[in-house]
């Protein structure tokens, strides 16, 4: 086949694998709702969000959740302040836990999620 005028040619298009990090979260699976633990289709959610996003990604603070508990139920973690925070807190314990001191914490987040603790 000629493949010329193609837009992509086949073979020209590298598939980007995104890499996923491990999750450090402690009874995080693909496919089990880490919030209300049905199982099931789920979607990967980072914890902490927008300028934090990619250091989420980088220490595996991510969790599994349907999609009612990720963006759709009114207690989803996008749409429910409480909840989100709750989450936060748990990957700030499990960084303390696995990764570094909260001081660390704080500096790459920017935030102490504990700080009443
Ligand atoms: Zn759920
Ligand atoms: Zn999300």
């Amino acid at each position: 086949m000629n493949q010329e005028g193609l837009l992509f040619p086949k073979g020209t298009i590298r598939k980007k694998r995104k890499k996923h990090h491990k999750s450090i979260i402690d009874r995080d699976a693909k496919g089990q709702c880490f919030i209300c633990g049905k199982t099931g289709y789920t979607e990967r959610h980072h914890i902490y969000g927008s300028a934090n996003r990619k250091y989420s990604e980088q220490y595996g603070l991510t969790v599994y959740l349907c999609p009612e508990c990720h963006r759709t139920s009114d207690i989803a973690v996008h749409r429910n302040k409480e909840v989100r925070i709750t989450l936060q807190r748990i990957g700030q314990r499990t960084f303390e836990k696995k990764c570094g001191s909260r001081d660390k914490f704080t500096e790459i987040f920017g935030k102490n999620y504990l700080e009443d603790e």
